[in-house]
């Protein structure tokens, strides 16, 4: 199957083949066509499946067939949960529509609010934003969502883990009842079934996995060792291998910095991406560890989400998370696009509880290794690290936005649940307009 046989339009497949993409990926040989036809779609797809292409190119065709108007009001509107994955999804708009008569932008907060509020002023058809700016700028009657005719809600599951279920709710009652919504997400909870039942309407719902990222594909270890020497093994292990790209992964922010300080203090050119650094200075990490400048980059779960880092040879837990889906959702950034990837685990004694929920999660034992000089502490108590500790990462603002610490699980809709095939129907394009 090819782009074009899924009916994009010429300048769409222009940027596509300007993009270097040969052929769709499975997300969107299966989400394009009920996007197209006008359906509802909830997606089942994490980064790296090329899910943004999947929702992007279709809504791009779509807002492209419309008739323009003089004075552009929002028609789209793509919602994500961080600011990292908003510039990244904007970028990816940005691309895609070169060819096309459309304008975007992306808004979202750390950042001066004047050059977004700028851009918006001048007309755009679709906008990237994280939650938090939207309503901020909503509120100063800034922007308006009053003819938003296609809503996308990227990473619902983590929009929910950071407690932006309210702030979704608002942004719902400000745009118009009759539109067209695409959802996606990497796990379907019940609190995500529930939401997407409040917002779709008689959904399609699509599923893919990440091609090279399953399990199977990626070398898995841990390195059993004391607590307290950590930081010397995992230097050994960067060192000694000429490591050139590292994700390492914390459980907090504050470990993270800890942890590249004696790493650059080793001689290793390592930065710290989490929500308490500055927009400016999380991207210059990026694009420092992108572009090769920086050899590790040490991220709390939070922060790397949705990061497009192509091609990880390595991903180190440096701490294992206290959430075993956050391990599969590290791993999987290893081994991407065919290459081969490896990821380690550092494992001390209080982390014993995690590992056992990990490996019963993935259904395979991990091979276990010791490094001479780094031994695990016989006497170091087996107990789970404290529920204080525990709890900080998702407490903690990783993504700098508003966020409410409770999470409704209450969702306003008095719309119909009916999932019958049947009464599934396209909505025509003079509906979708409206
Ligand atoms: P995503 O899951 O949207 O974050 O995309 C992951 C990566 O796959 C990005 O680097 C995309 O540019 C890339 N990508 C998306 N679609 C395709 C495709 N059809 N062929 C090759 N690469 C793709």
């Amino acid at each position: 199957m090819s782009f074009k046989s899924l009916g994009l339009s010429e300048a769409l497949l222009k940027a596509i083949s300007k993009k270097g993409y040969t052929k769709p990926s499975p997300i969107q040989k299966k989400a394009i066509p009920p996007v197209l036809e006008g359906y509802d779609v909830l997606a089942s797809a994490q980064t790296g499946t090329g899910k943004t292409a999947g929702f992007t190119l279709p809504l791009l065709h779509i807002l492209s067939e419309n008739p323009k108007e003089k004075f552009r009001p929002i028609r789209a509107l793509i919602l994500t949960p961080t600011r990292e994955l908003a510039a990244q999804v904007y970028a990816n708009v940005r691309e895609y529509s070169e060819f096309l008569n459309l304008r975007s932008a992306v808004i979202f907060g750390g950042v001066n609010q004047k050059p977004q509020v700028a851009t918006i002023r001048q007309g755009i058809d679709v906008l990237v934003a994280t939650p938090g700016r939207l309503l901020d700028l909503q509120n100063q009657g800034l922007l308006s969502l009053k003819r938003v005719e296609m809503f996308v809600l990227d990473e619902a599951d983590r929009m929910l883990d950071m407690g932006f279920l309210r702030d979704i709710e608002r942004v719902i009652k400000l745009m118009p009842e009759k539109r067209q919504n695409l959802m996606f997400s990497a796990t379907f909870s019940k609190d995500i079934k529930k939401l997407a039942h409040g917002i779709l309407t008689n959904p399609v719902q699509v599923e893919a996995t990440p091609e090279n990222t399953t399990v199977e594909a990626i070398t898995q270890k841990v390195y059993r060792v004391a607590k307290g020497k950590k930081s010397g093994l995992i230097i050994k292990l960067i060192s000694e291998g000429n490591w050139k790209q590292v994700l390492v992964f914390t459980r907090t922010k504050h470990g993270a910095n800890n942890l590249c300080k004696k790493m650059i203090g080793a001689g290793i050119t390592a930065a710290a991406i989490h929500g308490n650094k500055s927009q400016g200075a999380r991207t210059k990490a990026l694009s420092g560890f992108k572009n090769g400048g920086i050899n590790v980059l040490v991220a709390t779960d939070i922060a790397a989400r949705g990061l497009d880092i192509p091609l990880l040879p390595h991903v180190v837990n440096f701490e294992l998370p206290n959430i075993s889906e956050d391990y599969v959702h590290r791993i999987g950034r290893t081994g991407r696009a065919g290459a081969k990837g490896e990821a380690l685990s550092l494992v001390s004694a209080d982390e014993t509880t995690y590992l056992r929920d990990i490996q019963k999660l993935i259904d395979m034992k991990i091979p276990v290794e010791v490094i001479e000089g780094f031994e695990p502490d016989p006497n170091a108590s087996t107990a789970p690290i404290k529920p204080g500790q525990n709890r900080q990462r998702r407490n903690n603002n990783q993504g700098g936005e508003r966020r409410s610490k409770k999470t409704n699980t209450n969702t306003n809709s008095s719309r119909s649940s009916n999932r019958n095939n049947k009464s599934r129907r396209p909505k025509r394009n003079n509906e979708r307009r409206n």
